[in-house]
């Protein structure tokens, strides 16, 4: 179950965050837990995470390791906070930021090369879907982004499936659309990498969820998690998801 806290929160308030929700998941060991809050308070996240079983990411990764590149930041320095996941390929990067499928690759790489577990997002935009065209951006995004990867690193990989018109939206893809998609994705994944890694692959499901919709989307023997985005900010709800 992950959060991705977007551009919301600063070190103060994520230390407040960690302080309301570090007890309510103290026993929640059935699932692993990450919150990617922003690069400013990966630390302060790390910090207050300590001793707990909380992973932290980052929301982004550079795909060199320094140099002339304004404004990125590199593996060495995610790992520096502590943090040990980064989400990449996120849809809003891919829309606001000009992200493709080949950079989510490049950064996809220099994770797993900083020993940084990554999760990739793939999902298609409405008027894809609407033109009927899902499993043919799903097949393309996991072609361009994950195929090109070696069995061995994607093996350390986590998918998020995330429909963009479900993002922050308040629309929740039906559990049935969402297993329709995991199932597209995991053929793809059994094409590429075999039955072993397509049984083995974690995909998480991410699009408005909520603790009144979780329970019936992780009924779907399909979605192995969740990647959480508004619901995940406030640390009573995010709980409640966690402990669906
Ligand atoms: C996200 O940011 O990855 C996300 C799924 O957002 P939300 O849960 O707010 O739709």
């Amino acid at each position: 179950m992950a959060g991705n806290w977007k551009m919301y929160k600063t070190p103060a308030e994520t230390t407040q965050f960690f302080e309301k929700f570090r007890p309510l998941v103290e026993k929640s060991e059935h699932c692993e837990i990450v919150i990617c809050p922003p690069f400013t308070n990966l630390a302060a996240a790390s910090a207050a995470a300590q001793g707990s079983h909380i992973h932290v990411g980052a929301q982004n990764i550079a795909w060199a390791k320094e140099g002339a590149f304004t404004g990125e930041i590199s593996d060495a320095m995610i790992r520096a906070t502590g943090a040990t996941h980064a989400i990449i390929g996120h849809s809003e990067r891919r829309q606001y930021f000009g992200e493709t499928d080949e950079t989510v690759l490049k950064r996809t790489q220099a994770a797993l090369e900083a020993g940084l577990t990554p999760i990739v997002c793939v999902g298609e935009r409405l008027e894809e879907r609407e033109a009927g065209n899902t499993e043919a951006v799903l097949i393309r995004q996991f072609q361009g982004g994950i195929a090109p990867l070696t069995g061995q690193q994607f093996a350390k990989i986590v998918i998020a499936y995330e429909p963009v018109w479900a993002i922050g939206t308040g629309k929740t893809a039906t559990p049935e659309i969402a297993a329709d998609a995991h199932r597209v994705i995991r053929a793809q994944v059994r094409e590429k990498f075999g039955k072993e890694a397509a049984d083995a692959v974690r995909i998480l499901y991410g699009g408005s969820v909520k603790p009144d919709n979780v329970k019936t989307l992780m009924a779907q023997p399909e979605i192995d998690g969740s990647l959480v985005g508004g619901a995940s900010l406030d640390p009573v709800s995010f709980a409640s998801i966690v402990n669906f």
